[in-house]
């Protein structure tokens, strides 16, 4: 089958053409600006990246453009449309309605709206591009691919917060985590590099990207991990605060004279490594390459992540009640062997040992432990667009 995968932004739409029998990528590419000027990157796959400024006032008309790139005579990977089999969707927010991917129906439709609410930015944007794609692909099968779903199977201890009860009852307030698509295949992807029985494992995955969260997974499943009801919460990220406490909202917005959203926009966008490093930058090259010349900024913004990722990883370590595998995935942990030897180093008096050699290896799924290591260390490239694929097939089928 050929499986169109989308995962729309409020301005933006990542798109991949895959081949679900190969797995391969057939064409891949990014619409952005839309609504603004609009600019499609579009690359089939072996041929050059093409860029090409183009009206895109709404979505329809960014996948539209998609659609005619797929299908351009010289260098589209499709004949015509009727080479697409199903698409897949990514959606941020299933509440508590979606325990796993969902083929798109009306009914399906209002289930998302419905959860809305929880993910105001992200959810409305993936319902654009699925409407938009039912009315330029009508009769194709669509599933939607939730980032909350994987950990719905979160145990209640884990995920109700210290709050009135009828917050969570009413309002549905409680932790629902995200990046499940990515601990998903990672954790499935782990277990079989390492030869391990999925159903009888633990493992903890760490996706470290510019948004990072740490999942506890246990015999397949998440049992914990350290987002929330927002992806704001758990560890300190590119820009974000991860995990302080409430009172400090209060505190900014006093000292600041910020309203509530003024101090979430501090807490979402200059905070995190970036706001540790006086503002220096959030990408992991620049902290460490300013920590080298002396910047004593940016090497605390650099040992304030570190201890906190492992931190998180000894709490899910008492969570698990011990662990077979940690997995490293996502922009910093498949490519930066700095921040994995300075976590991993939390954890020698458990017998955890990388061999420096190993972690500098880069691109592909490689165990950085050594072979006495007490626990498997791995890094794992993630690839969620693959595993909406893979969902997308089986429930098409
Ligand atoms: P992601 O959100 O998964 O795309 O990750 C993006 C982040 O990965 C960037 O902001 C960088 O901090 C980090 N990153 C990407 N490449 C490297 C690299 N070669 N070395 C260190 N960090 C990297």
């Amino acid at each position: 089958m050929k499986v169109l995968v989308i995962n729309c932004g409020s301005s933006s739409l990542k798109y991949q053409l895959i081949d679900s029998d190969s797995e391969q990528v057939l064409a891949k590419g990014l619409c952005e600006r839309i609504g603004i000027d609009g600019r499609l990157t579009y690359q089939k796959a072996g041929g050059e990246k093409e860029v090409t400024d183009e009206a895109m006032p709404t979505h329809k008309e960014a996948i539209q453009l998609v659609l005619s790139a797929l299908t351009n005579s010289k260098t589209g990977a499709l004949e015509d449309l009727s080479g697409i089999d199903a698409v897949g969707h990514r959606i941020v927010h299933g509440g508590e309605k979606f325990s796993s991917s969902a083929i798109v129906t009306d009914d399906m439709i209002k289930e998302v709206e419905e959860c809305s609410s929880l993910a105001p930015l992200h959810n409305p944007a993936n319902l654009i591009g699925i409407r938009a794609c039912q009315e330029l692909m009508p009769g194709v099968p669509m599933v939607g691919v939730f980032d909350t779903a994987f950990h719905q199977t979160m145990p209640k201890k884990a995920y109700l917060y210290g709050l009135p009860r009828d917050y969570y009852t009413k309002q549905g307030i409680r932790k629902y985590g995200f990046h499940g698509t990515s601990h998903s295949f990672v954790s499935k992807e782990t277990a079989k590099f390492l030869g391990l029985d999925l159903n009888h494992s633990k493992i903890i995955v760490a996706h470290l990207g510019n948004g990072a969260s740490i999942c506890a997974v246990k015999d397949g499943k998440s049992v914990d991990t350290s987002m929330g009801m927002t992806p704001l919460s758990g560890l300190v990220m590119g820009t974000r605060s991860g995990d302080i406490d409430p009172s400090i909202v209060q505190f900014i917005s006093r000292n600041e004279g910020l309203d509530v959203d003024g101090v979430m926009d501090v807490l979402n966008k200059k905070s995190g490594v970036f706001g540790l490093s006086d503002g220096l930058s959030s990408d992991f090259r620049d902290l460490e390459s300013a920590a080298g010349e002396g910047n004593e900024a940016a090497a605390e913004a650099l040992d304030v992540f570190a201890y906190r990722v492992a931190s998180i990883i000894g709490e899910y370590i008492a969570v698990l009640d011990g662990v077979d595998a940690i997995a490293f995935t996502a922009g910093i942990g498949e490519n930066d062997g700095l921040v994995r030897a300075n976590v991993m180093n939390y954890f020698h008096y458990m017998g955890i040992e990388i061999d420096p050699e190993k972690n500098q290896l880069r691109g592909e799924n490689v165990k950085i432990s050594t072979d006495d290591s007490k626990v498997a260390v791995c890094v794992i490239p993630t690839n969620e667009e693959l595993m909406i694929c893979r969902e997308t097939v089986a429930l098409v089928k």
